[in-house]
This record gives C-alpha cells, structure tokens and sequence, in this order.
C-alpha cells in the first residue's frame, strides 16, 4: 500500500459530499465556498499516541476523538463546523487499522455533516493533527474574552467522567463492572457539544471547552476576560460512576481531569430566561456551579462554605514534573 493508494482508498471521496467544497481532495489545495456574510472559524489539535491516546487504543476510537476534538474547539466558539483536514504519521500503513481509523472519523464526520477536504500522509510515531473549519456571523463568535462581574458560571453535562478512565485502565481505580463501558466511551469517544454551541451565540458572555480540566479552563477565560470568580463544589455535576469512587477522588478528578470536552461559559443574569429556554435542545443538563466577581482569582467553596485548596491544576505539556 503506498501513500497515493492509501489515501485514495480510504480518505478520498468519503461522504458527506457538502457542495461549498469546489475542489476536494486530490489537488493541491482545497477550493472552499465561505459563505457571503459568514466569518471562518478554524482550530487544530493534536493527539499523539502514549501522550493523548494510550498506546493500543482501537483505531476507531482514535479516528472519532481526532475530530471530536477539533470540533468541540469550534462549538466552544459558537462555529457551524463545515469541513476539515487530517494530517497523519503513521508507523506503517496496515490496512486493518486504517479501515477503523476512518470508520470511527467518518462516522462522526457524517453525524455532524464535516467534509475531509485535505492533509497531509507521513512516517512516523502515530499522531493525527486536525484542521477543522466552520462559519460564525461576524461579531457572534463566543470567546473567552467577554465575562463580566455578575455573569454566572455554568458547564454543560457531567465533569471528571473522562478523567476515571486512565486510572481505572492503570488498575489504580476500581469501578463498580456496570459503569466501565460508559467512563471508556466517554474518554475515547467524546461527543462535542456543537449544538449546544451554537445554541449559546447571543446569550454567553465567554465559553471554553473543557479539554485540560475545569480549572485550567476557567483560568484561561477569567484571565483573559480580566476578571476572577467564586465557584462552589456542592454545585459540581459528576456522573453516578464518579459518586461510587468519590470517597476516593474527592473533587480534584472532577476540577482537574482533561478530556470531558463539555462547554464551560458565563451567562449575564438577565438571560437566565432566554437559557432555560435554549437549554431544552442541549444534550445533557446545564448547571450553575458559580459567579464570575471583579476580584482577579478563583475561589473554590467547598459543601461548608470553606475556602478549597485542589491538590492539582490541570493538564500541561510543559508543567516540570
Ligand atoms: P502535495 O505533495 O502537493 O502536498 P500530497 O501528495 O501530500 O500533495 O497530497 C495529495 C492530495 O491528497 C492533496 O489534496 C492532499 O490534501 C490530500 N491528502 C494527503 N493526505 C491526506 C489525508 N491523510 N487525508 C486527506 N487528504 C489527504
Ligand atoms: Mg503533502
């Protein structure tokens, strides 16, 4: 199988086929149709196997999370994602794997209608690098820039769910049998929150997606929205899988695990309403875990109303061991 041959055979021509991409892949360069009145959002991340996916994960799971990645990067902005492109290094060219690998991207990339468009094919550690593209009417973009003093804090669905998984596969964490499957789909198959994204434009203030910890995400947007915040652990919202293990965990999993990929954002109060009402298309519940006050800083309260310390902030590259 060689680089031309595989990339015909399982990256080219794959549906959907959207028909703003003029020219796909096969030349040098896509040819793609932004749409008159529309800003182009774009993000790209990275996983490496042994650092983002543990060596061994099954390829269909890598090909989903590649994407889901990526797209939960454009619905934290409020994007429409359109299109997107894989760049691949590869260890050697199986046939096998890559059948998975673009079952499980294709499969996701059909769900949310996203045209592979382009990329890139190497030799190498396995890492798959995604470009994802989508649109968003000029100024409705959802940054992290815009949380003002007053606004509350919500997160969309249930946080540290992900974060059970490494420990559990470790054999350091011991889950009760009828919870695995779901704590391992939630770290290898993460769902991204698009619709509740763009369902967010016009009402919040900022919005992250939770990808390095709750911590470390909300620390991104109160730094550079300039402000800081209180947020109270008796309104964290964890899974039923989480509350077996809590005796264990206590809150760090759930502040400072990576990989949930849910919405972090900040509300203004007076569209309370207008939330509640958009909410009822969201995929999980939405809950209020606190306030955003002028004070740089976050404070975390724990079930007393006493100030928290957490044992660790979140996930970083470069962090000194
Ligand atoms: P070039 O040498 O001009 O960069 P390539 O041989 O790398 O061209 O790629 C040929 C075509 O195949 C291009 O359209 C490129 O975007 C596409 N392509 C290469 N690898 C992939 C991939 N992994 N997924 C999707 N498209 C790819
Ligand atoms: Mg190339």
């Amino acid at each position: 199988l060689n680089e031309f041959e595989l990339i015909r055979r399982y990256f080219a021509r794959r549906d959907p086929v959207r028909p703003d991409v003029i020219l796909g892949i096969g030349d040098d360069a896509a040819l793609l149709e932004v749409p008159a009145g529309r800003q182009l959002a774009l993000a790209t991340d990275t996983l490496v196997e042994g650092i983002h996916v543990p060596a061994g994960t099954d390829p269909a799971s890598i090909g989903h999370k590649a994407l889901a990645v990526n797209l939960s990067d454009l619905a934290a902005m409020g994007a429409e994602p359109a299109w997107f492109t894989l760049n691949l290094t590869l260890p050697r060219a199986e046939a096998a794997w890559l059948e998975d690998f673009a079952r499980g991207l294709f499969d996701l990339a059909r769900a949310q209608g996203v045209q592979l468009v382009g990329g890139d094919t190497t030799h190498g550690p396995l890492t798959v690098t995604v470009g994802a593209c989508g649109f968003v009417p000029p100024g409705q973009a959802l940054t992290r820039a815009g949380a003002r003093p007053g606004d509350r804090i919500y997160v969309s669905g249930v946080l540290g769910e992900a974060g059970l998984a490494l420990p559990m596969l470790r054999g350091q964490l011991e889950l009760p049998e009828e919870y695995q499957a779901a704590v391992l789909e939630r770290f290898h198959r993460p769902w991204p929150r698009v619709r509740e994204g763009l369902a967010l434009r016009g009402l919040a203030s900022a919005c992250i997606d939770i990808s390095d910890g709750l911590l470390a995400d909300l620390g991104h947007v109160l730094e550079q929205s300039g402000v800081g915040a209180r947020i109270d652990l008796s309104r964290l919202p964890v899974s039923p899988a989480y509350d077996t293990v809590f005796s264990a965990l206590g809150w760090d999993t759930a502040l400072a695990a990576g990989d949930d990929y849910e919405l972090c954002f900040t509300l203004p109060p007076a569209r309370e309403q207008a939330l509640h009402r958009a909410a009822a298309g969201f995929a999980g519940s939405l809950s209020w875990i606190g306030e955003i006050e002028a004070e740089a800083g976050l404070r975390i309260m724990d079930e007393a109303g006493r100030p928290y310390r957490p044992a660790r902030r979140g996930y970083d590259h470069f962090a000194a061991d």
